[in-house]
């Protein structure tokens, strides 16, 4: 069974995308801790970071540098937390890796 993020990139669950290209994807989470809140994924499915092969890993950076400042100057924030959790015990509910870019703004006390 695919992955959630998965039936995502194949338009069976739907999602504002953010970004598509070869190796990654990027879409709004659905459960957002503020507004902005993206997700970047590898299309590959790979279960923890350390999964990832190097190629891909090179390419998704690439992807979240470039979305970083995107996403802050979409919702006009001054920073951003950018975080993966990592493996069941550190969070991480969905098993494809993804990159959380959560807009942060003065004072909200509040990241992934
Ligand atoms: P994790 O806890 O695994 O690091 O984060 C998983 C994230 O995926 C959560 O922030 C959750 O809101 C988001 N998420 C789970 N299911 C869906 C979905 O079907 N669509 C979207 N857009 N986000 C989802």
């Amino acid at each position: 069974m695919a992955s959630i993020f998965s039936q995502i990139i194949d338009g069976d669950i739907p999602a504002r995308v953010v970004h598509e290209d070869e190796t990654a994807f990027a879409f709004l989470d659905a459960n957002p801790l503020a507004p902005g809140h993206t997700l970047v994924i590898p299309r590959e499915e790979y279960e923890r970071l350390n999964d990832v092969p190097e190629d891909v890993a090179a390419d998704l950076y690439a992807t979240i540098h470039e979305l970083i400042p995107a996403v802050e100057e979409a919702v006009d924030a001054p920073a951003t937390t950018v975080a993966f959790n990592n493996g069941e015990a550190a969070g991480q509910e969905v098993p494809h890796v993804h990159c959380h870019i959560v807009p942060r703004f003065e004072g909200d006390g509040g990241g992934p």
